[in-house]
């Protein structure tokens, strides 16, 4: 790839995009206490379908709390706009929209400007190029990892990791329901899993390039992306979202990263490490949580009530099949780890599947197994609660966070619709409404006195 040069990048003209606005006149509106010019800064906002709330009186407030507790998928999907939270709190769920922010663009053109010191014969504009370009000099490497991950950064996004981590380990301590003897299994999934800021960008891209490039389509992995190395779990805290750290609601940033580091222990994780010992571990050391989430008051599989997609004995059979058509040994071996781990999506989605179009949600495919997705998302809330209890929110805290969650689910994986879709995470509506909601320690971390009475929601699980 050859890179030519350029006597202006980018990064000497203005910029203009409706994110990049609407947060410059999100943090100007933040400062003003004139209601005549909030409601101008709004009117200004909205033009480009963004709002924030701000300078609310308590019971503007208190309101707007029960519009949260009572539909807090709904409260950032009304008028298909991109609610901020008071403070201008916005973590962005695509690569795409991630690159418009004003803290992305700052990191962005202050390693240009970097890159340009170093007196290359071609001086690169990085706004042209995608990363993955660069990446093929130390120098590059270094100017784009010291712009974006600052050591002010890091320090944000460790302290919130491990402050995750201590919490889930006491909450195994504590727990009456997790039986005695797997609780020190649980709690040694918990420690072996680490967040990956080593810097090394070159090896990050390659090896997971939907959370460190650009890539077409957009990823939607803006948060961080997880993945088991044998060992334990490697969480990584995209580019994206690293660039807007400080501008990211740090109660859902512990819910996020609740969200992750339960995947070290979610049951399909523990079963299949456990397939031969102890098969099924998941039912023994969560007794009852998946068939709460799953909605299925009698099985941990598909049945009556079931909201979730889960998987069919028939399901299962036709994947096993398409697999391993004329090898009967591996069909075999596929039927016996598909039945040793039901809370591993078995099935397949459409293989043209966009996650990031909107419309290939209504495409017809196989779903995929909801469960292990939910049942992160439900550990997050979990988790998240248990901090707040730890420092009880102010009513503004509480909607931040409620705001913060709505809008950050109900902008990916199938958004704002309240129907389900193939994807294995469920959308929004069923992810905020039901299965966060459905927390007892997040309901009352958020102040909220019982769950959302919207569709497929209502219930409370018990979980660690
Ligand atoms: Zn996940």
């Amino acid at each position: 790839m050859s890179i030519t040069a350029h006597s202006e990048g980018e990064c000497d003209r203005p910029y203009h995009s409706p994110i990049y606005d609407a947060l410059i006149i999100c943090e100007k509106m933040k400062l003003s206490q004139s209601q005549a010019e909030i409601k101008k800064f709004q009117e200004k906002m909205s033009a480009a379908h963004f709002c924030a709330d701000n300078a609310l009186t308590n019971a503007e407030e208190k309101s707007i709390h029960d519009q949260l507790c009572s539909n807090p998928a709904e409260y950032a999907c009304k008028k298909d706009f991109t609610y901020l939270d008071q403070d201008c709190h916005f973590l962005p769920s695509t690569f795409a929209q991630a690159q418009e922010t004003p803290s992305f663009r700052a990191a962005k053109c202050l390693a240009e400007r970097k890159v340009k010191l170093y007196k290359m014969s071609a001086v690169p504009s990085l706004m042209n190029y995608s990363f993955m370009a660069l990446y093929h000099t130390h120098e590059l490497n270094q100017a784009i990892f010291d712009a974006f991950y600052t050591k002010e950064r890091i320090k944000i996004a460790t302290d919130a990791f491990n402050k995750v981590k201590s919490k889930y380990l006491e909450m195994i301590a504590q727990s009456k329901t997790i039986p005695e003897n797997q609780k020190s299994y649980l709690a040694k999934r918990i420690m072996v899993t680490h967040l990956d800021l080593s810097g090394d960008l070159t090896k990050l891209a390659s090896d997971h390039p939907d959370c460190y490039i650009k890539t077409d389509p957009p990823s939607t992995d803006i948060a961080m992306v997880s993945n088991d190395d044998g060992s334990g779990n490697t969480v990584h805290l995209c580019l994206g979202a690293v660039a807007n750290i400080e501008n990211t609601n740090i109660n859902d940033l512990y819910l996020t990263f609740g969200h992750e580091i339960s995947h070290s222990f979610d049951p399909c994780m523990i079963d299949r490490l456990n397939s031969e010992t102890h098969p099924h571990i998941s039912e023994t050391i969560f007794p009852g949580l998946m068939k709460c989430l799953l909605g299925n008051k009698n099985s941990t599989s598909c049945g009556t009530g079931t909201v979730l997609h889960c998987n069919t004995p028939a399901g299962i059979k036709t994947y096993c099949e398409e697999n391993n058509k004329g090898k009967p040994a591996d069909y075999e071996k596929c039927m016996d780890i598909a039945n040793k781990t039901p809370h591993c999506p078995w099935g397949k989605r459409d293989p043209e599947y966009n996650e990031n179009d909107i419309n290939d949600y209504k495409k017809n495919g196989p779903p995929v197994a909801q469960i292990q997705e939910s049942f992160a998302d439900y550990m997050g809330a979990e988790v998240t609660g248990k901090i707040l209890a730890d420092q009880p929110p102010t009513l503004r805290d509480q909607n931040n966070l409620l705001t913060a969650i709505s809008s950050d689910f109900s902008s990916i994986h199938g958004r704002c619709l309240n129907q389900n879709t193939i994807d294995p995470h469920p959308p929004g509506y069923i992810r905020v409404n039901r299965t966060i909601m459905s927390s007892p320690d997040f309901l009352a971390g958020a102040g909220c006195s019982h769950p959302p009475q919207t569709q497929f929601s209502g219930q409370k699980c018990e979980g660690i």
